[in-house]
């Protein structure tokens, strides 16, 4: 899955959300977040955010990323 992370903090762009073939963005409350289950990993959404907040889960320590994602996600 890909993940939103700090970087994320009070943007307002959401050239992320209109790219995601899946519909998986959803709003935290400072953030945008992906929801893990729903991410078909397909990479477009990353180079389109201005912020490069956007990472795949692959990287280091993104474990509570993941997470942070899944608790707005899921509580939307
Ligand atoms: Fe959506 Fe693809 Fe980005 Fe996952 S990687 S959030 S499916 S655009």
């Amino acid at each position: 899955t890909y993940v939103v992370t700090e970087n994320c903090i009070m943007c307002k762009y959401t050239d992320c959300v209109e790219v995601c073939p899946v519909d998986c963005f959803y709003e935290g409350e400072n953030t945008l977040v992906i929801h893990p289950d729903e991410c078909i990993d397909c990479g477009v959404c990353e180079p389109e955010c201005p912020a490069d907040a956007i990472r795949p889960d692959t990287e280091p320590d993104m474990e509570t990323w993941v997470e942070f994602n899944r608790k707005y996600a899921e509580n939307w």
